[in-house]
C-alpha cells in the first residue's frame, strides 16, 4: 500500500507528466506547422502535376481510346505535337458553363436550405443537427447532416427526367465531359484561393487557423480548419460531399446511358461498377454523421488539396472505369463477374464493419459489445490548445485488434474490385487502386505520425499491442 507521502509523489509526477503533455502537444495537433524540404517537393509536384494528370487521362480516352501510352509515344516519335493534342481538347463552353453553375447552385441549395428530414422517418439513419469532434481549439462545431436528402433528391430528379421530362439527355455529363472539366477546375481553384484569402483576413476561429509561412504549404494544405459562411455553410462538409460524391453516381449512370446508346446495351461490367461504386457512395451518406469524425474533418485544413481536389480530382479520377468502360464495352463471363461481385461486397463489408466498431466503441464510451465480447483497449489522454486535459481510448480488439488500419484495407479490396470489372487490356481504370494504395498508406502514416504526437507514450503502448497497419503479419 502506497503511504500518504508516496501518493503525493506519485501526484506531482502527474501533474508534471500533464504539463510536459501539454507543450509536446499544443502545436503538433492537425497538420504540420513547420515544413520540411520532403513535403515541400511533394507539395510544388502536385501543385504543378496533379491538374496535368487529371488532364492526361480524360485527354488519353477522348484521344487515344483509353492508352496512356499512345499519347507518349506519339509524341516522342515527332507524330504529334502538344500543340496537335490540346488543339483536339474541346474548350470551355457555355453549356458546360451553365450546366455546372447550375448543378453547384442546386447543390448549395440543397444543403443550406432544406433541413434534413430523412432522420425522422428512416430507422437507425442519424441526420439533421449534429456535432463534430473537438478542434485543437476546443471547438465542438454543429453541422446539419443532409447529405442523404440531397442524394436521393438529385437521383429521383435525374431518374424523373430519364424517364418522363426528357429535359435533357442522360448522357448529358459525357458529352460535356472535357468541357466540365474546365468549369470543376474554376471552382477548385477559386475555392482554394477564397479559402487562402479568408484564412488570413476573415478567419471563422483565428485560434484553429495555422501559418507555416511557405506561401504554397499553406496554398496546398489550408490555413483554416473549418471555414465557414455564415453559421451553417461548412466548406469541408460541402465541397467533401457535394457536388463530387453526389456527382460520382449520376457520372457513372451517364456513362451507362452512353454505353446503352453506343452500343444498345449496358454491359455486365459496366453494371458492377455502377453497382459497387453506388454502394460506396450511399454508404458515405448513409453514415455522413460518421464522417464528421474521420480525418477529413477532424484533422485536415480546408485548402487546395481538399478544394481542388473535391471538385477536380474525386470526380474525374474517381469515376476512370465508367469512362473507359464507354470505349471498352467489355462483356465479363459469369465467373469473372461474380468474383469482382464478391471481391467488392466483401471489401465493403470489412470497410464498414471495421469503422462502425470504431463508431460505436467511442460513441458508447466503449460500453458495447464487438464480436459479442467486451471491447479491450488502452487509455490515452491528450491536451488541446488551451490546456485542457481530456482522456481517449484505443481499441485493441474486433478488427482493431487485427490491424491499425483495417478499414483502409477493406477499402482497398473494393478499389481493386472496381478495377478488375474492367479486364486487363488497359492499365487506365488500374489508376484508382495504384493512387488509393499510396494515399491509403500516405495517410495512415500521416494518421499515425499525428496519433503518436496527440498522445505521446499511450499511442507507443498502442502499437506495442497491434503492431501491424494494414496486413496482419506483413505490413
Ligand atoms: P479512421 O476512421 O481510421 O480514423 C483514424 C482516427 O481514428 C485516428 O486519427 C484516431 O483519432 C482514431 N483511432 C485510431 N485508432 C483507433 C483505435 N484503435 N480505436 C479508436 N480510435 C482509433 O481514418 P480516416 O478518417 O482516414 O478514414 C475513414 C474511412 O474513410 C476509412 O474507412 C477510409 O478507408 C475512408 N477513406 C476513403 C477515401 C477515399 O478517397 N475513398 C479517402 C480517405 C478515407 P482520435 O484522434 O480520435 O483518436
Amino acid at each position: 500500500m502506497a503511504t500518504p507521502q508516496e501518493k503525493k509523489l506519485a501526484e506531482g509526477r502527474k501533474h508534471q507528466n500533464m504539463q510536459n503533455d501539454t507543450k509536446a502537444s499544443q502545436g503538433q495537433w492537425g497538420r504540420a506547422w513547420e515544413v520540411d524540404w520532403f513535403s515541400l517537393a511533394s507539395i510544388l509536384f502536385l501543385l504543378m502535376f496533379a491538374p496535368l494528370i487529371v488532364y492526361y487521362f480524360i485527354m488519353s480516352c477522348a484521344q487515344y481510346h483509353c492508352s496512356l501510352t499512345d499519347p507518349l509515344l506519339d509524341l516522342l516519335s515527332g507524330n504529334k505535337h502538344l500543340s496537335d493534342i490540346w488543339n483536339s481538347t474541346p474548350t470551355l463552353t457555355h453549356r458546360a458553363a451553365g450546366i455546372y453553375s447550375l448543378w453547384v447552385s442546386f447543390q448549395i441549395v440543397l444543403y443550406v436550405f432544406i433541413p434534413d428530414f430523412c432522420h425522422k422517418f428512416l430507422p437507425g439513419y442519424v441526420g439533421g443537427i449534429q456535432e463534430g469532434a473537438i478542434t485543437p481549439a476546443g471547438i465542438v462545431n454543429k453541422y446539419e447532416i443532409n447529405g442523404l436528402q440531397a442524394w436521393i433528391i438529385t437521383h429521383v430528379l435525374w431518374f424523373a427526367n430519364a424517364a418522363y421530362f426528357h429535359f435533357f439527355s442522360p448522357t448529358i455529363i459525357f458529352d460535356n465531359w472535357i468541357p466540365l472539366l474546365w468549369c470543376a477546375n474554376a471552382l477548385g481553384y477559386t475555392v482554394s484561393t477564397f479559402a487562402m484569402f479568408k484564412g488570413y483576413f476573415f478567419p471563422t476561429n483565428a485560434k484553429d487557423c495555422k501559418f507555416t509561412g511557405n506561401f504554397f504549404y499553406d496554398y496546398m494544405m489550408g490555413i483554416e480548419f473549418n471555414p465557414r459562411i455564415g453559421k451553417w455553410f461548412d466548406f469541408k462538409l460541402f465541397f467533401n460531399g457535394r457536388p463530387g460524391i453526389v456527382a460520382w453516381t449520376l457520372i457513372n449512370l451517364s456513362f451507362a446511358a452512353k454505353q446503352q446508346e453506343l452500343y444498345g446495351e449496358v454491359t455486365n461490367s459496366m453494371i458492377l461498377v455502377n453497382v459497387l461504386q453506388g454502394i460506396y457512395v450511399l454508404d458515405f451518406f448513409w453514415n455522413e454523421a460518421w464522417y464528421l469524425k474521420t480525418i477529413d474533418i477532424c484533422h485536415d485544413h480546408f485548402g487546395w488539396y481538399l478544394g481542388w481536389g473535391d471538385c477536380v480530382w474525386l470526380p474525374y479520377l474517381y469515376t476512370l472505369q465508367g469512362l473507359y468502360l464507354v470505349y471498352h464495352p467489355i462483356r465479363l463471363c459469369t465467373a469473372h463477374a461474380i468474383g469482382v461481385l464478391l471481391l467488392g461486397l466483401l471489401g465493403y463489408y470489412i470497410f464498414r464493419m471495421t469503422n462502425h466498431q470504431k463508431d460505436l466503441f467511442r460513441r458508447t464510451n466503449s460500453n458495447c459489445r464487438i464480436w459479442g465480447k467486451k471491447p479491450e483497449y488502452i487509455e490515452c489522454s491528450y491536451t488541446s490548445v488551451d490546456g485542457t486535459k481530456y482522456y481517449s481510448k484505443l481499441m485493441t480488439s474486433g478488427f482493431w485488434g487485427w490491424a491499425r488500419h483495417f478499414n483502409y484495407t477493406g477499402d482497398l479490396m473494393g478499389s481493386l474490385a472496381y478495377c478488375l470489372a474492367c479486364g486487363f487490356e488497359h492499365i487506365l481504370p488500374y489508376f484508382y487502386i495504384v493512387y488509393m494504395t499510396i494515399l491509403l498508406t500516405h495517410r495512415c502514416i500521416r494518421d499515425e505520425h499525428r496519433c503518436s504526437s496527440k498522445y505521446g507514450k499511450d499511442w507507443k503502448r498502442y502499437t506495442a499491442a497491434v503492431p501491424y497497419r494494414l496486413l496482419p503479419g506483413i505490413f
